[in-house]
């Protein structure tokens, strides 16, 4: 395939195959897993505030749900499409059987631009979207969470939206809720606070000193932001970091917690118009390319390609946006000897803690900070541990990962039974 076709589906397709290979597994015993349980395509007509009635596209792919409820998040993007989408549900699939969840995974998607949306357009849209998937969720069936240009607010709206309909208040539908509503403590950092856990001991198993290194960070949303903000804070040196809109760099390092504090203003703010001494604006292959000790794309899929893999210069890659680097690049990378830590392992912090969340919702108990942190920490050191080792077997890191998942995945289908009683 073309790198100009890049497909997501065909990419995760590709590396479950490869990884069930490795384990010596037939297509009988994951066949189940190349395609998602569920796939729901609906149609969101609102009002605009102009009184035009416009209708979006909207989705939701439940991939996987042997091992528990579906979970996974919920995109705004204008980009996003059903193979995207099912991409992103499968790849939740196999993040929560790595950290061992007792989860499936799932995905939702809304084709829009939010930037181009009023709040009240997007308040209309989010609880449209939330009746249309009404017969599909729920805290035992399916749980969302926020993802690209998605928030606590949102998550918010689809509560109310879901509660209303069943006459009182469900918190469990979703989790990254404000914490005001039944949101745990935590959830917001738990992805960034992940990813920079798994890159400290990847250095560390590598020999690195993660003080000395220098850092580069595509993406300054959620994730991209707070992995940001951690590092800086701990006095690592942060060189480069990139928006939708351009990238920003200097060799001494950025001001993190500066830019944050512009970008949070308003959310029209990008760094195309950001100015910070000694910093220069660059463009996004730049960015990607620059000499650096870890790169951390923390936006969009399909960002490492084989149009710069050859280029990267970076010593360590930390996958903290799903499906960054495409099956082409990472045949490249492993060349060249440039360890990958994939996104199935490093950004599920995020699905972590949304199940303390749960967790803390079906109790209504609900813990503090050093708990939160505390087992969260434990669950992905845990996790890249197992990763690793089988990262032995399998040759690299993103394999060690697919084939942890995918033998709890078919353990767990065998052991209800699954496709050997259906025959
Ligand atoms: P977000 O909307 O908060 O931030 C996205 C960031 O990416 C923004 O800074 C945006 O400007 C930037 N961006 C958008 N398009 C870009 C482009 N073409 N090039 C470069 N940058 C671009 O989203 P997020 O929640 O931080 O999610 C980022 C990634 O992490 C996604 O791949 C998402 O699926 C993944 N992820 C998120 C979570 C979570 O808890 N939010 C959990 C696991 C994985």
């Amino acid at each position: 395939m073309a790198a100009n076709q890049y497909n997501p589906y065909e990419n995760m397709l590709n590396v479950l195959d490869q990884a069930a290979g490795k384990l010596g597994l037939t297509m009988n015993d994951y066949a189940s897993l190349r395609v998602p349980e569920r796939e729901l395509k609906v149609s969101l007509p609102i009002r605009m505030d102009n009184g035009e009635i416009k209708v979006f596209e909207g989705y939701r792919v439940q991939h996987n749900s042997t091992r528990g409820p579906f979970k996974g998040g919920l995109r705004y993007h204008p980009s996003t499409n059903l193979d995207e989408v099912k991409a992103l549900a499968a790849w939740m699939t196999f993040k929560c059987a790595i950290v061992n969840l007792p989860y499936g995974g799932a995905k939702g998607g809304i084709t829009c631009d939010p930037k181009e949306l009023s709040h009240a357009e997007l308040v209309r849209l989010t609880r449209r979207y939330t009746t249309r998937v009404m017969p599909i969720i729920g805290p035992e069936q399916d749980i969302m969470a926020p993802d690209v240009n998605t928030n606590g607010e949102v998550m918010g709206w689809i509560m109310d939206t879901y509660s209303m309909y069943n006459g009182h208040a469900i918190p469990g539908v979703v989790t990254g809720k404000p914490v005001e509503i039944g949101g745990s403590i935590g959830r917001v950092e738990a992805t960034g606070t992940g990813v920079v856990t798994i890159t400290y001991r990847a250095l560390e198993s590598l020999g690195r000193d993660p003080q000395t290194q220098t850092y580069v960070v595509q993406g300054m949303g959620n994730v991209g932001g707070t992995a940001a903000k951690l590092l800086y804070q701990s006095g690592k040196k942060v060189i480069g970091v990139a928006d939708w809109s351009c990238g920003l760099y200097n060799e001494n390092g950025l001001n993190i917690d500066d830019i944050r504090d512009y970008l949070a203003k308003d959310r029209k703010n990008c760094l195309r118009d950001y100015e910070q001494e000694g910093a220069k604006h660059i463009t996004m292959d730049e960015l990607l390319t620059l000499k650096c000790g870890v790169l951390i794309p923390a936006a969009l899929e399909n960002q490492i390609t084989a149009d710069n893999a050859e280029r990267i210069q970076a010593d360590l890659i930390v996958e903290a946006a799903n499906g960054p680097t495409t099956v082409e690049a990472d045949e490249i990378l492993n060349r060249r000897g440039i360890p990958v830590v994939p996104d199935v392992l490093a950004n599920a912090g995020g699905v972590v803690v949304s199940y303390f969340e749960w967790v803390q919702n079906i109790q209504s108990l609900y813990w503090d900070l050093d708990e939160v942190n505390k087992r969260l920490n434990q669950i992905m050191l845990k996790a890249y541990d197992e990763v690793a080792e089988m990262a032995k077997k399998g040759g690299t890191y993103r394999m060690g990962a697919y084939m942890v998942a995918i033998n709890r995945l078919v353990t767990a289908s065998k052991l209800r039974g699954g496709i050997v009683s259906m025959a």
